[in-house]
């Protein structure tokens, strides 16, 4: 059982790499990005509470994301297959709440994959996405840029934190969509076979 973290910038095609990896593994996939939009699309307390700040392309207070993150880790566990965690944990101290968490569970993280693209194409995918998907924080080139100087200034941490702990692997995230899960899927057998990041 392999708990994974996918993390990559706005536009990095997290959603769709998660779709495959749930499909392929079994995973069960926690993204609060998703769990919040469907929030907000039913009105519900805490989605009018997050609204504003989805819609702004800015993070969501840690205690809301702490809460539905520890609803979901506690209802949706199953024995036998690892968490995905999609867009999650995006600051370090994300990371230090959910490994404490896991901890409690006798679980921790396996590895980080990080999708890397550079930003000219991201902004290309985010417009692009913008005109079919009608996502509100990809409207807008102040939302997109926000979202991107958040990753730049706060994600990357993360991606710092796993590398140190010799769990990140980064995978090249331009190309195809089944050509990037071909290279998502090398890595998940590596993990399979117990073998470490390449540094
Ligand atoms: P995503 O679909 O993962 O790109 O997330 C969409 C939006 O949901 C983000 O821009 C944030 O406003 C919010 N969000 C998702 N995940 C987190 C998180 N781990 N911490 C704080 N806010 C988040």
């Amino acid at each position: 059982m392999i708990n994974l973290i996918l993390l990559g910038p706005p536009g990095a095609g997290k959603g769709t790499q998660s779709k495959n990896l749930v499909q392929q593994y079994k995973f069960i996939h926690i993204s609060p990005g998703e769990s919040l939009r469907e929030q907000v699309s039913k009105n519900t307390p805490i989605g009018q509470q997050v609204a504003e700040y989805i819609n702004e392309g800015k993070l969501v207070p840690p205690a809301i994301i702490a809460d539905m993150v520890e609803k979901q880790l506690l209802t949706l566990k199953k024995d036998g297959y690892g968490f995905l965690f999609d867009g999650f944990p995006r600051t370090v101290s994300q990371v230090i709440t959910l490994e404490k968490k896991l901890a409690t569970q006798n679980q921790q993280i396996d590895a980080m994959v990080l999708l890397e693209i550079p930003e000219v194409e991201l902004f290309r995918r985010v417009k692009l996405r913008a005109q079919i998907a009608g996502r509100a924080d990809d409207q807008g080139d102040h939302k997109i840029a926000t979202r991107m100087r958040i990753y730049h200034e706060e994600t990357t941490l993360v991606g710092l934190y796993y590398a140190k702990k010799d769990k990140l692997f980064r995978v090249d995230g331009e190309g195809e969509r089944d050509v990037v899960f071909g290279r998502i899927v090398a890595v998940m057998e590596q993990l399979l076979d117990g073998v470490s990041p390449s540094r």
